[in-house]
């Protein structure tokens, strides 16, 4: 099988890219290596950016009609009584809110409308397993599925594939990786009808708990210093849930929901960045080429406007028939400022205030510098800003080949 332009895995960076490429009369087949997109949590926020994005391509009212929950304030708390909040209401959008939606919602909303141009396919059960190589440069993937493995030969091949990117090992670019301070145990907890809409955060003496509403259930996120894991385990599901109600009290009538480890999901924080994100023939992008940490949930937004960017720029060439370096090269170009700034700040909000919320022993109070930031009106509108739309927000530049006019 041959086509032109191959993209292994079909998360938020590869179904965006591979809606976008199609849609400009490209030839793209998605390799996923799940049969659906129902998996664990891995963030279900879809931000202003998105949704600015969704809107240029005329699908964001039909996409807002999917149940989700509108959400404009980001609320952090201290168990001292402290309280200060971040609200979205002014940023600079059509959309002033981030909208949760599970993320399956999203991945099957976008391949649905791909599905409707004749240059996409979604292979579903595909495993990408290797890249194809020839004279120095990648001519496709090896995947596996039911019937065996096989080659998918193309022009291009995009990695896409995530944090644990089987591609860009086989491509062997250079990756510079950070061990942050964190990591985080997932699990959820009914939500009741009469509490706020809001993501709250939670801080208490060495405690961090992040709060995410989901409808009818909270999302929480037991923030806790790397590598103590094991610890925490062994302190046993009592203490754990000890622990969660001396930070959010709110939630004593309902702790006892959680009743094995097997509910509570470890994500081991990773943050990595490719020196160089693409080899004759291959790209990385999103997670695949940069990793974030959860700080801030921008993880999916970046991995869209990688994939915004990258249509932008490949389209033109992909229609000709082939792809420079130098093409490749402006794609990491367009993106990597962004990408590492984010990378920054979210290394200082993990150092400077998470680290030493979690390290402290008395009575919490919030950081100074949070403080300043709200009490600022010139400041107070930053975090908010660039949670909703990121650093630079790509436009859609790629044409829509079915429907001209649009
Ligand atoms: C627990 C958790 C919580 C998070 N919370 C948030 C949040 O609230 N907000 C936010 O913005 N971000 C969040 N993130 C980060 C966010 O999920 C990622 O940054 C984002 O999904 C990256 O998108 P991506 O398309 O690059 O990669 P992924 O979403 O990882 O998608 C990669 C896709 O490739 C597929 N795949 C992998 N290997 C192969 C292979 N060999 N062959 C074929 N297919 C393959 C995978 O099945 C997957 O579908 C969270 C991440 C985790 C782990």
């Amino acid at each position: 099988m041959t086509t032109t332009c191959a993209i292994a895995g079909c998360g938020p960076a590869g179904a965006v890219l591979g809606f976008l490429l199609s849609r400009a009369g490209i030839p793209v087949v998605v390799l996923e290596k799940h049969n659906d997109f129902l998996r664990d949590f891995r963030g279900d926020t879809i931000h202003p950016s998105t949704l600015e994005l969704l809107d240029q391509l005329g699908l964001a009212d039909e996409f807002l009609k999917l149940p989700h929950r509108k959400v404009s304030h980001v609320q952090v708390e201290t168990t001292a009584g402290e309280r200060l909040r971040f609200s979205l209401e002014r940023v600079p959008s059509k959309f002033r809110y981030i909208a949760f939606m599970p993320q399956w919602d999203f991945l099957e909303f976008v391949t649905s409308h791909a599905a409707r141009f004749p240059t996409f396919t979604l292979l579903r059960n595909a495993e990408v397993v290797g890249l194809i190589e020839r004279d120095g440069l990648v001519r496709g993937v090896r995947y596996r599925d039911a019937a065996g493995e096989h080659e998918l030969e193309a022009a291009l091949t995009v990695g896409a594939d995530g944090r644990t990117a089987v591609t860009r090992e086989a491509a062997r670019l250079p990756r510079l990786e950070t061990s942050p301070p964190i990591d985080v145990f997932w699990f959820r907890l009914p939500r009741r009808q009469d509490e706020a809409a809001a993501v709250f955060g939670r801080i208490g003496p060495g405690l961090l708990l992040v709060m995410l509403d989901r409808n009818d259930y909270w999302q929480v996120a037991f923030v806790f210093p790397k590598g103590k894991g094991d610890e925490i385990r062994a302190r046993g599901l009592d203490a754990f849930r000890a622990d969660i109600v001396r930070v959010a009290p709110e939630l004593a009538d309902r702790v006892g929901g959680i009743r094995s480890w097997d509910e509570v999901k470890l994500l081991t924080v990773k943050v990595d960045r490719l020196l160089k994100w693409s080899t004759p023939g291959y790209l990385a992008i999103g997670d695949a080429a940069h990793a974030m940490s959860p700080v801030g949930g921008l993880g999916i937004n970046v991995a869209i406007q990688d994939a915004t960017a990258a249509a932008n720029v490949l389209w033109r060439p992909l229609s000709e028939g082939r792809v420079s370096d130098r093409v490749l090269e402006e794609v990491q170009h367009r993106r990597e400022r962004a990408v590492r700034l984010l990378q920054a700040l979210q290394g200082f909000v993990q150092s400077r205030i998470l680290q030493p919320a979690l390290m402290s022993t008395g009575a919490p109070s919030l950081p100074w510098i949070m403080k300043l930031i709200t009490r600022t009106p010139f400041l107070r509108d930053i975090p908010p800003r660039l949670i909703a739309l990121g650093i630079e927000r790509p436009h859609v530049e790629s044409p829509d080949r079915y429907n001209p006019g649009a």
